[in-house]
């Protein structure tokens, strides 16, 4: 009896729900779980995934059909499991998130479309070593070729520096090789500043910090499940965050503990948040790991991203690094993970499934008996919570942290503080460099009319337009529409328009009034640079990086793990700006905001760090805590009120949102989905209406549980109900777990 084949289509229609049987054919014996199949499906040719293999089918085996072919490479079956439990965890299908493991360039067609790349290699033979030193007969030409092979070893053909014909006339006499052969396309990293390949001997506290995990590594549960086929219900291996302040050496403690997983004979993966604003922690990787490291993210060619998950899916590179999406890299024998700057909130992905790599990285950890490494200077409440923190206080360079001064901003009438103006007046004179955080993109926040009252907000979406003075337009930063600037208010015709707010542009130019000259640059770094291009954000950083002196302004961008040494000023302008979001991490938000700038100020050089945080709300405990660098006193803070109010770690969220052409059709269906929910515990919030997006109505449910798995469970059984009824039928449905 041959054996069936459960396969799931890849498909993105929710409606259809796999698996399906196929009859595998002896030709295809070897399939398992992860092989990829051409399979006929109601008349077309799908990708599928094969999920699980058995000996019977419920279906009569005159209808059974066989695959068309089996499509090269497989996918790692510890991945398909992964993507089933995505599927679950994230109220997804099982197809969607097998998209996620494919490797790149497979899903659309039905192979992959890219291929290895191979160059036509010449290599010398034993014969043509011989014929060097026997006296046989050669041209000077030929002679040449053949030393330089001899010394040089295999040489793509095209870089020998003699024509094919000659090549393959000495291939034909035996005295050379000459064959096609797989190359690897390298990525090239652009780095601010790669520091040395060797390790450095460790600080006190680094040893301190690495010996937990170390002993964690080295309690190899791996071999007692020789196969790596652990069960979910595995007794779950070591979780640490590594809390410490910027500075302090955390990625030092993650390459020795890489050191020590790869000298275990166990793979590493490593998430960042955002390749393009950490390259510092890639080429520390590369630096000291060589072509063992293997890098995954979307701005590379498909065939370099094609190339580096083949290394991986091998095993001939051991270490995988990227950001949320490497999550997936096909490592076989994981013995380490770590999740580097755990706060931030790119490692959330926001289309469908809506997983969050950090618990993906976390049960990718558990599914192979791996020590999950978590760090960050400010972690997160829930990993506070969660994982067993170990701690690193101190600077690697003794330096204290900078004094963190809190300006009120309630009486000001010009966006920048005096005190502000002063001290990048004295950065500029004493020829160092600062760094201002602006929460804002663009010229102004928002325009309104002095007569009326009118407010230019976004025909689609019903939220205030922001100006963008240089490139003359006022834009919606959620769906991108642009309008002109106006001359004239729409509704009454009055010349006389208001702008309120500093955006990055604003400060910008303030700034390049006040303080420009051509030894003093203001660099400006934010969402619209990143559109400038590929690389754009990398240039500004480098530009900044190689001044002798300087300002660099921007949004969040520019409190990320850059590593300048000689900035002595940090600057934040709006700090309560995060604040004012009705978000339950606000709070956490604005202590990771500030926090994080104070980390770039104040690293090497002689002048002491200083940093000024402007604000409208001084005494919130996120600022206050911030200006004291008492994480401690947050966190716990925190944790208090949040399990007071029932969020998470104590509970979990999900929420819904309804759109539909209508806000009554959007409003009844996220009724019909919360008179659906029953979960233990669990409480409904909403419906409540959302701003119009890109022209839908929109409207919200949000249901806060105890009981994390019933509650997705009946979430995802009461979304696909509705959206079989008609009021679902007029409305989209999307569920987000752990919504950000
Ligand atoms: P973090 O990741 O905590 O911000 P880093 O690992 O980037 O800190 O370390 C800060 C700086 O100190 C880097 O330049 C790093 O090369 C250096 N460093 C880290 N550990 C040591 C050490 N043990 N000895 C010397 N320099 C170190
Ligand atoms: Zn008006
Ligand atoms: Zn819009």
């Amino acid at each position: 009896m041959p054996p069936i084949a459960r396969v799931e289509p890849l498909t993105t229609a929710r409606a259809l729900r796999g698996p399906f049987d196929y009859r595998l054919p002896e030709a295809m014996a070897g399939a398992g779980v992860g092989t990829l199949l051409a399979v006929p499906f109601a008349g077309r040719e799908l990708l599928g995934v094969i999920v699980e293999l058995a000996e019977t089918s419920e279906v009569p085996p005159e209808k059974l059909a066989e695959p068309r072919a089996v499509v090269e490479p497989a996918i790692p079956a510890e991945l398909v499991e992964l993507a089933r439990w995505i599927a679950a965890e994230y109220c997804s299908t099982v197809s969607r998130a097998l998209q996620l493991v494919l490797p790149p360039g497979a899903g659309r067609g039905v192979a992959p479309r890219v291929r290895v790349r191979s160059v036509l290699v010449a290599e010398i033979a034993d014969a043509g070593r011989a014929a060097l030193t026997d006296g046989a007969r050669l041209t000077d030409a030929q002679r040449a070729v053949l030393t330089r092979l001899a010394a040089e070893g295999p040489l793509p053909a095209a870089a020998s520096g003699t024509p094919h014909g000659s090549l393959r006339r000495l291939a034909d006499r035996g005295l050379l090789v000459l064959e096609r052969r797989e190359q690897r396309r390298r990525p090239v990293t652009r780095a601010v500043g790669a520091r040395a390949a060797h390790a450095p001997p460790l600080t006190a506290e680094q040893t301190a910090a690495l010996g937990p995990i170390l002993t964690a590594l080295a309690d190899d549960r791996h071999s007692e499940h020789p196969n790596g086929a652990h069960n979910a219900g595995h007794p779950a291996a070591a979780r640490f965050l590594l809390h410490g302040v910027t500075g302090s050496g955390k990625t030092e403690v993650y390459l020795q503990a890489a050191a020590a997983a790869l000298a275990a004979g166990r793979s590493v993966l490593v998430l960042v948040p955002e390749i393009a604003l950490a390259p510092q922690t890639v080429a520390r990787f590369q630096a000291r790991f060589g072509d063992t490291v293997a890098v995954l993210h979307s701005q590379l060619g498909q065939g370099e991203r094609y190339d580096e998950w083949l290394q991986l899916q091998r095993g001939e590179a051991r270490i995988a690094v990227g950001p949320r999406s490497a999550v997936f890299a096909p490592l076989a024998d994981l013995g380490l993970v770590i999740v580097d700057e755990e706060h931030e909130s790119a490692y959330k992905h926001e289309g469908d499934p809506r997983y969050d790599a950090r618990r993906v990285a976390a049960y990718r950890a558990q599914q192979a008996g791996a020590v999950l490494l978590a760090g960050s200077a400010t972690p997160r409440p829930e990993s506070v919570h969660a994982l067993t923190r170990i701690r690193l206080t101190q600077r690697v360079d003794g330096r204290p942290l900078p004094p963190i001064e809190v300006l009120d901003m309630r009486d000001a009438r010009h966006p920048l503080h005096p005190t502000t103006r002063e001290a990048l007046g004295d950065v500029q004179r004493a020829g160092h460099k600062a760094i201002v955080l602006v929460n804002r993109r663009g010229w102004s926040n928002f325009l309104t009319c002095r007569s009326c009252g009118h407010v230019w907000s976004c025909p689609q979406c019903d939220v205030a337009l922001v100006l963008h003075q240089r490139e003359g337009a006022l834009a919606c930063h959620h769906c991108g529409h642009r309008e002109r600037i106006p001359t004239t208010c729409t509704a009454c015709g009055s010349s006389s328009v208001a702008r309120h707010g500093a955006g990055t542009e604003r400060i910008e130019t303030e700034l390049l009034d006040a303080l420009g000259d051509p030894g003093f640059p203001i660099l400006r770094l934010d969402a619209d640079t990143a559109r400038a291009g590929k690389g754009a954000v990398a240039r500004v950083l480098e530009r900044f990086d190689a001044a002798p002196a300087g300002v660099l302004v921007g949004t969040q961008m520019v409190a990320k793990g850059h590593d300048f040494p000689d900035v002595t000023l940090g600057v934040v302008l709006d700090a309560d700006q995060t604040l004012r979001f009705p978000d339950f991490r606000a709070e956490e938000r604005t202590f990771a905001l500030v926090a994080q700038l104070a980390g770039r100020a104040g690293r090497g050089g002689n002048g002491n760090g200083r940093v000024l945080v402007q604000t409208l709300s001084p005494d919130a405990p996120s600022i206050a805590a911030a200006s004291r660098h008492d994480a401690d006193g947050f966190l716990t803070g925190e944790l208090a009120r949040r399990q007071a109010l029932s969020y998470p770690p104590f509970a979990s969220l999900i929420r819904v949102t309804c759109s539909a052409e209508e806000a009554a059709d959007a409003a009844a269906a996220a009724q019909a989905v919360g008179e659906r929910i029953s979960a233990p515990g669990a409480m409904v919030l909403g419906p409540a209406p959302l701003f119009r997006l890109r022209g839908r109505e929109r409207s919200q449910l949000v249901i806060k549980a105890p009981q994390r798995r019933a509650a997705v469970a009946s979430v995802a059984a009461a979304v696909d109900a509705v959206a079989r009824t008609a009021v679902g039928r007029r409305a989209q449905l999307s569920a987000d777990v752990d919504p950000q």
